[in-house]
């Protein structure tokens, strides 16, 4: 399928940052977007690069309503020479027709939509900051416009790519962040949506979320729904936790959301040699090994913070610091591992790296 690219008027392109150490996330946006459509019995059609632009929605549109959307976050990286990469992004497409199968949405042609990021990307190029630390930020997004209040999956869908430069995720960058245990709400229960990454997930996380921030801390800690036992994930970061030699992580049983970042870090220390496991694993024997000096070190996972390493857990109202609130010594390798192979600084041995431009 053709690609239609619009460009901006030449008068009409939006100011650049000036000062990209102060990106923020996920406020800024470039001069231009992918979109197309879809309709049952015809399938995706019009592929368009086109001025960023305002949606148009029925009121009645069935994402307003019923939630169906799924999105994916992914980056662009700058090296140092110019040129720009996309890491695993075949990998977040993947996912999202896997959380689209979930929700009863329509799956995208996975070479279509590459083709249509890497052309949105190489027109906004310019964009792409340049400062150690920063990327270009990608949402890939999926909803249903039919207009209709019957409870029933969409006839109608958009689908659209936007992009934006960003700095680093956490205010406190590569410093440890404080984690809340929660034990009161839950993200996802088994059958669930919880390995979709789907609208619906974040707003009934968010009270949790806010709960925790009044208290001080950056994320909670999800344990899972059945019997508040298991540790699952954070907010948008899947959760590693070193116990002696042992880096453990929570196995993909339908609740946690598979992360890339989780699987790359699963991949690298598998080579580096590490015992590695995704097993169940209590809050318990975290706050067990905690307590007797056994818990080494703690990180978070994701696209946007590449590795969050966790300085303090507040469980029932103790707290326990971790690494001494340090970043631990193997969360700093993995990040300085993966950060040089994003930003094309590293011989890539996996295939996960793309350069486009
Ligand atoms: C996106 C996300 C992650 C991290 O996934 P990555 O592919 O590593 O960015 C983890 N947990 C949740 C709930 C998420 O939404």
């Amino acid at each position: 399928m053709e690609i239609r690219i619009q460009r901006r008027e030449p008068g009409q392109l939006k100011p650049k940052p000036v000062d990209e150490a102060h990106l923020g996330f996920g406020t800024i946006f470039t001069d231009h977007m992918f979109v197309m459509d879809y309709q049952e019995g015809r399938g995706w059609f019009d592929p368009r690069v086109v001025p960023y632009q305002n949606l148009s929605l029925d009121p009645a549109a069935m994402v307003l309503h019923y939630g169906q959307e799924v999105f994916e976050g992914l980056k662009a990286y700058r090296g140092k020479g110019g040129e720009i990469y996309l890491f695993r992004a075949e990998d977040n497409f993947r996912r999202m027709n896997r959380s689209a199968d979930r929700l009863c949405m329509p799956h995208v042609d996975i070479d279509l939509v590459m083709e249509g990021l890497k052309e949105l990307i190489i027109l906004d190029q310019d964009w792409v900051p340049r400062t150690k630390g920063t990327s270009l930020y990608i949402r890939p997004t999926m909803l249903a416009t039919e207009p209709h209040l019957g409870v029933r999956p969409s006839k109608t869908y958009i689908f659209y790519i936007i992009i934006g430069p960003v700095a680093a995720y956490y205010k406190e960058g590569l410093n440890p962040v404080k984690i809340w245990v929660e034990t009161e709400f839950v993200r996802a229960a088994p059958g669930g949506t919880g390995e979709a990454k789907t609208s619906g997930n974040y707003a009934a996380s968010l009270l949790a979320a806010e709960k925790a921030k009044e208290k001080g801390f950056t994320q909670v800690l999800w344990l899972d729904a059945v019997e508040r036992k298991y540790v699952e994930e954070v907010g948008t970061m899947n959760m590693f936790f070193v116990i002696d030699d042992e880096v453990i992580t929570a196995p993909l049983t339908g609740t946690i959301l598979p992360g890339i970042t989780r699987d790359s870090v699963l991949h690298i220390l598998k080579d580096w040699g590490a015992k590695v496991s995704e097993r169940s694993l209590t809050i318990d024997e975290v706050i067990s090994a905690a307590e007797n000096g056994r818990l080494k070190e703690a990180f978070g996972t994701g696209t946007a913070a590449v590795i969050s390493p966790v300085g303090q857990i507040t469980y029932k109202g103790k707290d326990y610091v971790i690494a001494g609130g340090q970043m631990g010594e193997l969360s700093e390798k993995l990040y300085n591992e993966i950060v040089a192979l994003q930003y094309g600084e590293k011989e890539d041995p996996y295939g996960w790296v793309e350069r486009i431009v």
